[in-house]
């Protein structure tokens, strides 16, 4: 697949773009007009630099308003485009952008707008120039890919195609499926973008919240798997206008980008797979249909099995060890080599590692997943551009694979066991009985703070290399803004992450990280355990009493089970499939522990009680500072 990125996509000037794109590793390149237009760079310039960098100048765009004009306005229309032909000329490029008429259509008749574009394409044929028609979705008259090709077709010249956008397709609910009966040579250029499902116009929708494939809610495998069928083999290409990354580090968002379109192609390849005549005959061991477009593929994982362990990094673990210590974990001793201590409760590890900690602050560092492969699972991951992080390691220690999420947290891919169990944890407190089995617990979720320049980004990271899958995303009130709140789990619920956009007043502060992240545990009985924590002296956060007269009208509760709950600070949530009850920590650090139990099926994560928790970390943050 020949990758290829619209400059839009990016902050910066045209020549930085055109560096992080070769860095990323672009086959090709989209010039938008502005980003020329603005530059201090001539076309030659352009053209000798993209040659340098082995970049292709795959598109010129846009070339707007042109067709349904009045015979004044075709004129006019058509000396505009021959400065954009003769223009091309000079960058050496072949292939131009004209959107369906938004601004300046007055006829309404397919007749007419044939015969216009039947003159732009002879003009173009003249340049030795490509028109690739799209329709725009707000398009005054023509806003259907099916249209805006039927009129490729009624003109039939050699200088006319199609541009198929997956957003101005896919926005609209238009039907992909007839994507494939296109004349593959009638196809002179893809755009991919993706979005979340809003409800708002579509220009406005387009213009600011596009997204790279993975970071939204369309079906763009089988979008591509149309395209793949038609027998396209042209430049697949992002054209994603959105506000964030058009101010974020550029040559992070191109290999964010470049992810994208890596994952897409794996993604595409697998729809067609599994749609194919073979598949739906039940022959999966039949000879997989070859087409002209070859498709890469990654090495395949499975979603992990479970979190391997937490871990924290602090320069003082003082208040670390007592909360994990009230809170029923046992200390399994220091690692044998390494500044870093092991607790545990059942089947959930902490890690406290104070190496390279120099004062810093309580903060989740690392996290590690059961996978099948750590070889094949790193293995992919690298092929996904993630940051590969390198750990020191003595002679017969486990090797840990590691990578960097775009949060900087260190994700460990780490050999699962059928029992639950990890080989590494020999390492640790050499010789030391282990304490007696207390209450046991597993790692339940992860709640993790992302910085607002990296969270769509982040989604894609856990999408692509870990195969966790984002679920609806929500939005919590907090005192200081909305947080956005994404979960991404595994089917079976046994990997849960949640990732939090943090509002950005929370989280402008580097140098003290006041936006807070906590690991939660769960239990098979909660009362028991907060019972036995208050008894060892933990400071639960404390809920104010307006939560349970509201919890009461809610859910008419048994008066008794409600007191405790008052009594021990716990939260409550019910919902169809069962029961949640939870209890939080008071902050070390930005870190903060949450105990769970789960009764029934409930799957949830008490998302009506966030905005308290919310609202009362933020009082005591306030209180102390
Ligand atoms: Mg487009
Ligand atoms: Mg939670």
């Amino acid at each position: 697949m020949r990758t290829g990125i619209a400059t839009v996509c990016l902050s910066g000037t045209l020549k930085e773009k055109m560096q992080a794109c070769a860095i990323a590793g672009f086959d090709g390149i989209e010039i938008f007009e502005q980003d020329l237009v603005t530059s201090p760079l001539g076309p030659e310039d352009v053209r000798k630099m993209a040659a340098d960098l082995g970049l292709g100048l795959d598109l010129y765009q846009p070339f707007r308003d042109f067709d349904g004009v009045s015979p004044d306005l075709l004129k006019a229309n058509l000396r505009r485009a021959e400065a954009k032909f003769k223009l091309m000329a000079r960058l050496g490029m072949d292939t131009i952008l004209v959107c369906s008429n938004v601004a300046t259509a007055t006829i309404d008749d397919d007749a007419v707008r044939a015969e216009q574009l039947a003159q732009l394409a002879n003009l173009a044929g003249d340049h030795g120039v490509k028109v690739a028609y799209e329709a725009l979705a707000w398009g005054k008259y023509v806003n259907d890919y099916e249209h805006a090709h039927r009129l490729v077709e009624m003109v039939d010249h050699p200088n006319l195609g199609t541009c198929l956008d997956s957003f101005h397709i896919l926005s609209r609910d238009w039907d992909t499926a007839p994507i494939e009966s296109i004349d593959a040579e009638k196809i002179f250029f893809v755009q991919v973008a993706d979005a979340p499902k809003l409800s708002m116009d579509v220009l406005s929708w387009s213009r600011h919240y596009r997204v790279f494939p993975g970071e939204g809610q369309f079906g763009l495998a089988k979008f591509m798997g149309h395209v793949v069928r038609a027998g396209y083999t042209g430049p697949v290409s992002l054209e994603v206008f959105n506000d964030v990354f058009r101010q974020s580090d550029v040559e992070r968002t191109a290999v964010d980008a470049m992810r994208s379109l890596i994952w897409l192609e794996e993604q595409s390849a697998k729809w067609l797979a599994s749609t194919s005549a073979e598949a739906a005959a039940g022959n999966t061991g039949a000879l997989r249909r070859r087409y002209p477009m070859e498709l890469a593929t990654l090495p395949k994982v499975n979603e992990p099995a479970g979190f391997n362990f937490a871990e924290v990094k602090a320069d003082d673990t003082a208040q670390l060890e007592k909360l994990l210590g009230q809170l029923g974990f046992a200390f399994e001793g220091r690692h044998r080599t390494k500044d870093v201590q092991l607790w545990t409760m059942g089947q959930a590890r902490v890690i406290i590692n104070e190496q390279a900690a120099q004062h810093a602050e309580p903060a989740i560092a690392a996290l590690g997943f059961d996978v099948d492969s750590p070889v094949i699972a790193s293995a992919r991951a690298q092929q996904l551009k993630a940051p590969v992080v390198a750990r020191k390691v003595q002679a017969d220690e486990e090797v840990f694979q590691g990578i960097s999420a775009p949060d900087s947290t260190e994700i460990f891919l780490c050999q699962g066991s059928p029992d639950g169990t990890a080989a590494w944890t020999h390492e640790f407190g050499e010789g030391l009985e282990h304490p007696s089995a207390g209450a046991t617990a597993v790692i339940d979720h992860v709640n993790l703070a992302q910085p607002w320049q990296h969270f769509d980004e982040a989604v894609l990271f856990y999408t692509s290399a870990l195969a966790l899958e984002p679920q609806p995303f929500a939005e919590v009130p907090s005192p200081s803004g909305l947080v956005r709140s994404q979960v991404m789990q595994t089917s079976d619920g046994a990997v849960r992450l949640v990732l939090n956009l943090a509002p950005i007043q929370q989280a402008r502060n580097e140098a003290r990280k006041t936006y807070q992240e906590h690991i939660a545990f769960a239990v098979e009985d909660l009362v028991a355990t907060a019972r036995a924590a208050r008894d060892r002296g933990l400071e639960f956060l404390q809920i104010p009493a307006n939560y349970y007269e509201d919890l009461d009208a809610r859910f008419d509760l048994d008066p008794g089970f409600l007191a405790t709950l008052q009594e021990l600070n716990l939260l409550f949530d019910r919902d169809a499939d069962g029961e949640f009850l939870h209890f939080y920590t008071a902050t070390v650090g930005s870190v903060f522990f949450e105990m769970v139990e789960r009764r029934g099926g409930y799957d949830g994560y008490g998302a009506p009680n966030a905005p308290v928790r919310h609202a009362v970390q933020y009082d005591s943050l306030h209180r102390t500072t």
